[in-house]
């Protein structure tokens, strides 16, 4: 089993092998935690994701993390929070599940995840903690190369659910 924990930090900051990027669809940038990855990567990730033709809902795609501490970035985009019944939860773990496959796929050790939509997207905080938790814990187990997962949340009240949901669900 992986080591599974959540801080309170910017992604952009951590020295990890691989940061995951919530982006949208074009992969040329845009706000929230992307644009925050996008300015700190510097203007060669945009020139590298031109070459990428965009990325689906729920697929992943990997970059360079050039002037960034983390090697990779792992670019996932997730679902536009729609109320729930429009597969919105397939969705979100579908980013979770692809983005750690690829990690392993690349023999990456250590991954950590923002809050995939739960910023612009309107995904709701609590439900899709759920969704990220049980979704990695699930798929980290079939790759044992994949040592350490990290949930980076940007605020106490967000930190504070993802740690609630960790001890329910796997106390
Ligand atoms: P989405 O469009 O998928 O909802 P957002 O970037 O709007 O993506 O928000 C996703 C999460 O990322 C939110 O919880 C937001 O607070 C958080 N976030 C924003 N900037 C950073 C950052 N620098 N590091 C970590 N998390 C961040």
């Amino acid at each position: 089993m992986p080591q599974l924990h959540a801080i309170r930090a910017d992604i952009t900051k951590l020295q990890v092998d691989a940061i995951v990027n919530a982006a949208n669809s074009s992969l040329l940038g845009g706000g929230g935690v992307d644009g925050a990855i996008h300015r700190a990567a510097g203007p060669d990730l945009v020139h590298e994701c031109r070459l990428l033709g965009g990325c689906k809902t729920g697929q992943a795609k990997i970059t360079k993390g050039y002037r960034l501490p983390a090697s990779c970035i792992i670019h996932t985009v997730g679902p536009v929070w729609r109320g729930g019944l429009q597969g919105e939860p397939d969705l979100l773990a579908s980013c979770y599940r692809n983005s750690l496959e690829l990690a392993a796929s690349k023999q990456l050790h250590s991954l950590a995840f923002p809050s995939i939509s739960t910023g612009i997207y309107g995904y709701p905080l609590e439900l899709a903690a759920r969704v990220a938790v049980n979704t990695v814990r699930a798929v980290a187990a079939e790759h044992p190369v994949v040592e350490e997962v990290i949930f980076c949340c940007f605020s106490n009240t967000d930190l504070a659910v993802y740690e609630t949901v960790i001890r329910e669900l796997h106390p």
